[in-house]
């Protein structure tokens, strides 16, 4: 397939910004009431110092990514996001306190789709336009309260190479799907407590590099689609993102290839269709 202006296939970086709120939600579902301090500081590192690396990686390379940011977090670091949004990237929905939308009732689930738009419309002026699901998972009202929103896209979804259509009851979202395998959360997440989450051991950054850019060769062959859905805690750290930036050379080392938001991929897909 051919892509905008011809291109041979579409890179789209993404960030998703959960800094300590997701593993504030670890600590609870796991019965822990405290906020242990050194677990938060993970997610502290995001905002901190991992954004501002990659910000600089993304303005070298003249990249304009989309970044996903509970509400909550907004809430907490306004000049992070502001920051975000003046260096032209996209600001994407990803709940407002990173609840699990399949834990939701649908009120809930309704409150936090309102809370997260205005939190991050409160710092940008602009209403977010997609949306990547906490805890990676849906509910059965999720879409549906998406096309209420008004929202164009959603990225939570695996179930194809490129993007798709799907109806819902109040309209269609764009699907922009994501994989386990081009997401660093699998290969780098680690915590030492509570051990029952995420003690898989942490990788080499070789080993995932090798992997992307295999991926990314295959792709760009068959004239398809390669998102990366990265967390700035985690792909922050200096090697990480030194690996990161040596992938975006290996791709912009190929012809053609068109370096894209979600929205403009959601977008230039729905012209496509019509
Ligand atoms: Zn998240």
């Amino acid at each position: 397939m051919k892509w905008k202006d011809g291109a041979q296939c579409v890179v789209c970086l993404t960030f998703d910004l959960d800094a300590e709120i997701s593993w504030r939600n670890i600590l609870r579902r796991n019965n822990i009431t405290r906020d242990n301090p050194v677990v938060l500081s993970q997610g502290t590192y995001g905002p901190k110092v991992g954004v501002p690396r990659i910000l600089k990686l993304l303005k070298k390379h003249k990249i304009r990514a989309g970044f996903f940011i509970p509400g909550e977090v907004a809430d907490l670091y306004p000049n992070t996001i502001s920051s975000i949004h003046k260096a032209g990237h996209e600001i994407g929905h990803h709940g407002y306190s990173h609840k699990n939308p399949a834990n939701c009732s649908r009120s809930e689930e309704n409150l936090e789709m309102e809370k997260g738009i205005e939190a991050l419309r409160r710092i940008t002026g602009l209403k977010p336009q997609g949306y990547r699901a906490p805890a990676a998972d849906l509910s059965e009202n999720t879409l549906d309260l998406l096309s209420k929103f008004d929202l164009v896209y959603d990225t939570s979804m695996m179930g194809d190479d490129i993007p798709f259509k799907i109806q819902t009851n109040t309209g269609d979202i764009i699907e922009l799907p994501i994989r386990w395998m081009l997401d660093d959360w699998p290969f780098f997440g680690f915590n030492y407590f509570p051990a029952l989450e995420y003690q898989s051991g942490i990788n080499s950054h070789r080993k995932v590099y090798e992997i992307w850019a295999d991926e990314f060769e295959a792709v760009y062959e068959e004239g398809l689609y390669f998102m990366l859905a990265m967390h700035p805690q985690i792909i922050g750290v200096p090697s990480r993102a030194k690996m990161l930036g040596n992938l975006i050379k290996f791709m912009k080392s190929k012809e053609n290839v068109w370096f894209a938001t979600p929205i403009e991929i959601a977008k230039f897909w729905t012209e496509q269709e019509e």
